[in-house]
């Protein structure tokens, strides 16, 4: 027999599966085999995808076959199949993220005796278990009598230690009565109330640090327990739209649904809902999220619900817990995993749902680098091995709420309607006007009566604005030159922090300029406006305000985040300052007002999804205004009130919103309504010179397969550390679309397979 393997050794760009004789009579489908590969025919751990076909040469032997499992299941495989062909990748690409290097290499399989006699004594001798690989060839044969008979079981074991960091918790001794500092009694009742609780939550509680406590173990007042049982949350009662909405998804042919409502409607309490129902049927589900900082939340809300349950992929654990947790996840029925893009390709032995999270968000979105879009392989997953796909959103991406209807079922969330208050107000401020009337600060009068009627009535303020460092670039007053870094084209920003100028793209640094670097004028000003600058401006028009500043440049050190979190919600911090990180998932009771000092930042970025990231992004940020019992309200500045993206923000308006931007994408051919696909050419070499080939390929490919795609010029991008770029975009219909990919996808092998010139690289980029 001839069997197909994939090697995460062999090269990308040789897209191709590695053929090998075999004369066994098993069924080697999606199990691993050790082949000679490579120079010296050196031993590789390979997974076999297909079987048969013919060879015109004598083919090396496979040398030896570990496990009696697969590694990957077939519908693992005819995932990894189709995912080469939709996203033009090789079979390299496509199957790394569906078998983790720490699973491929870094496990075994493990066979334990269950039962002691004379079977499994040949087998295993005295060894209580031991690898399948080292059982010996001739007493093979027994090994599968004894696993009928269940006198064995097999189990795969990560050979990488998992490190389990082990947590003591402590519990209170009932009565204990001597005298006690003020501390170490805060510490004990709070443990008497609390159960059992580790260190690292007493610091946590208390803020105080491990010595009262320690002192109280040495007293005997504490005593090392055992963790307290998780206790099973009950679920509340469904509201009428949770209900309906639960029950249609289970009861629909459709694979995909659409959650749509806002924050807060209780989105999540349906997935629980559904993950529920699966779980009672043996299915497990996947919960993802759109970045790991988020995962922490839901986990801690799912475990309350399903303890035992859940498993989270995180790239912080070690090789070896992730290995465990995989296979944990592919061998137990019912459970769930929460994680960010790639937790989607977990496998498990049958799938329930897919809940996708925040759908709109861009982390989902094909990504050069990692070349899927995490939608799209959930709906084929789906597609293979059943399972329906439940995306989740108050502002669903124009993409995924054009497809409602005819593709996805839509499912609306209406939140309580006794309960409910009514939203917050938004308000838009139009900084035109404000110059008009002389006012040339940075915050308009409206957000200044806004701040201090909130710091009046002693609740907290959250400022936006999309820019950290303290002003945007830094230009000459005589001749218009920008201070760009020497890297890339890209102003510089300057931070006052360092008092420097930094690259953005690059991190670089330089001095800020005494004098202009081309004609030596003094008349150096900065424009624009960044976090550092807003947070100033408030330190010194509200001195008593403690204000805090939250972006890439604070939130560096580990652990800042949480510190920041627990501040804000301990009610230490008046004003939190910040930049997009603050849209997400930062709900505070105390938090009444909500500003954001230049909504125009997301509008003009030469991107087709400006609009509607900007709407996304107001929206977001709105949002966090009055999340406690009273309403809260929202200020928006920028110059371009009558903007539609900004106007619909502030009406809450998001079915206009969408019907107006769709109007604009059919008129200028963007996504839905046509697919784009991207070539990047970046480089020192002869970057504009290919990317004109390009150009010329793509024309040839349209014009000998009679297909009407729009090739435009190619067009030059900034430089980014001395890399010069440029983008060749092909709009194509959807109807052409399989055509188009076909082809291309037999060039760019050829052309990856022949490259001549080394500094020059050619990425593809999908999007629709
Ligand atoms: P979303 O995911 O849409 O933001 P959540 O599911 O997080 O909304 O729900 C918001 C809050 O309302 C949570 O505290 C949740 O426990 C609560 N909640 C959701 N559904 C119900 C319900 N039917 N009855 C009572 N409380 C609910
Ligand atoms: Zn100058
Ligand atoms: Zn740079």
């Amino acid at each position: 027999m001839i069997v197909n393997v994939y090697i995460d050794k062999a090269l990308p760009q040789i897209d191709q599966l590695y053929s090998y004789s075999w004369d066994g009579e098993e069924d080697l489908i999606g199990r691993r085999v050790i082949v000679p590969f490579g120079r010296g025919d050196r031993r590789e751990v390979a997974v076999v995808i297909s079987s048969g076909g013919d060879a015109d040469k004598p083919l090396k032997p496979v040398l030896d076959v570990p496990d009696l499992h697969p590694m990957l299941s077939r519908s693992a495989i005819a995932l990894g199949l189709a995912m080469r062909e939709m996203f033009l990748t090789s079979y390299v690409q496509s199957f790394q993220p569906l078998l983790p290097k720490y699973v491929l290499g870094d496990v075994v399989e493990i066979c334990e005796k269950c039962v002691d006699n004379d079977a499994t004594k040949t087998l295993m001798g005295e060894e209580s278990e031991i690898a399948v690989a080292e059982i010996k060839k001739e007493v093979r044969p027994l090994l599968a009598t004894a696993l009928e008979e269940q006198w064995v079981r097999l189990a795969f074991q990560s050979t990488k230690p998992v490190k389990r960091r082990k947590k003591e918790y402590y519990g209170a001794v009932d009565g204990y009565d001597r005298s006690l500092t003020e501390k170490q009694q805060t510490v004990y009742d709070l443990i008497l109330k609390k159960g059992p609780l580790s260190k690292a939550a007493i610091r946590e509680e208390t803020g105080f640090s491990d010595s009262p406590m320690e002192t109280l173990l040495g007293k005997g007042a504490l005593r090392p327990s055992q963790p307290p049982l998780p206790r099973r949350e009950e679920p509340p009662v469904l509201r009428v739209d949770q209900k309906k909405a639960i029950e249609a998804i289970e009861r629909s042919d459709r694979r995909g649904h659409l959650l749509f409502g806002d924050t807060g409607t209780g989105k999540t309490e349906v997935y629980m809902q559904l993950a529920q129902r699966a779980m009672d049927r043996g299915l497990s589900s996947l919960m993802i999220v759109p970045e790991i900082g988020l995962a922490a939340q839901m986990v801690d809300r799912l475990s309350a619900r399903f303890p035992g349950k859940v498993d989270i992929l995180h790239s912080q654990r070690s090789e070896g817990e992730k290995a465990e947790a995989w296979l944990r996840l592919k061998n137990e029925p019912g459970r769930i995993v929460v994680g960010a893009r790639s937790a989607v390709f977990t496998q498990v032995p049958s799938l329930g749902y897919i809940f996708i999270d925040e759908e709109q968000e861009e982390s989902y979105d094909y990504q050069e680098g990692l070349r899927y879009d995490v939608r799209k392989v959930a709906e084929m997953r789906s597609k293979i091995e059943g399972g329906k796909v439940v995306y989740g959103s108050a502002t669903p991406s124009v993409k995924t709420y054009a497809r409602t209807g005819r593709e996805l079922e839509r499912h609306r969330l209406t939140g309580d309607p006794d309960k409910t208050k009514r939203p917050s107000p938004i308000e838009v401020v139009d900084m035109r006007e404000e110059l008009l009337r002389g006012n040339t600060e940075i915050l308009s009068a409206r957000m200044v009566e806004g701040l201090e009627e909130t710091l009046r009535n002693q609740k907290q303020a959250i400022l936006f604005i999309n820019r950290r460092g303290f002003s945007h670039f830094v230009s000459c007053r005589r001749c218009g030159h920008v201070i760009e870094c020497d890297a890339c084209d890209i102003s510089m920003v300057y931070h006052r922090k360092t008092g420097r100028m930094h690259c953005h793209y690059c991190g670089r640094t330089k001095p800020y300029p005494r004098t202009c670097p081309v004609c030596g004028s003094e008349y150096l000003k900065q424009f624009g406006i960044g976090t550092e600058q807003v947070e100033s401006w408030i330190a010194r028009h509200f001195p008593e305000a403690r204000v805090l500043r939250m972006d890439k440049d604070t939130m560096s050190q580990k652990g800042k985040y949480e510190k920041l979190y627990r501040s804000m919600q301990n009610h230490e911090a008046d004003v939190l300052v910040g930049t997009q990180m603050l849209a997400k998932g930062f709900d505070f009771k105390d938090v009444d007002f909500v500003g954001v000092v230049a909504a125009d930042l997301s509008l003009f970025v030469s991107d087709y999804r400006a609009q509607e990231r900007t709407f996304q992004l107001l929206t977001q940020v709105a949002g966090r205004a009055g999340r406690g019992e009273r309403r809260g309200r929202a200020v928006i500045q920028t110059y371009n009130p009558e903007n539609y993206s900004i106007s619909y923000a502030r009406d809450r308006e998001y079915e206009r919103f969408y019907h107006r931007e769709m109007e604009e994408r059919r008129r200028f051919l963007y996504p839905p309504y046509i697919h784009l696909v991207k070539i990047h050419v970046r480089g020192t070499g002869k970057v504009e010179e290919t990317a004109y080939n390009w150009q010329k390929t793509l024309g040839a490919i349209n014009r000998h397969e009679h297909l009407d795609v729009q090739i435009a010029e190619p067009v030059e991008q900034p430089k980014i550390k001395n890399k010069r770029h440029y983008s060749v975009t092909a709009k194509v219909f959807p109807e052409e679309y399989r055509t188009f990919l076909k082809v291309l996808k037999r060039v760019l092998m050829n052309y990856y397979q022949n490259i001549t010139e080394k500094n020059i690289y050619v990425t593809l980029e999908l999007d629709g």
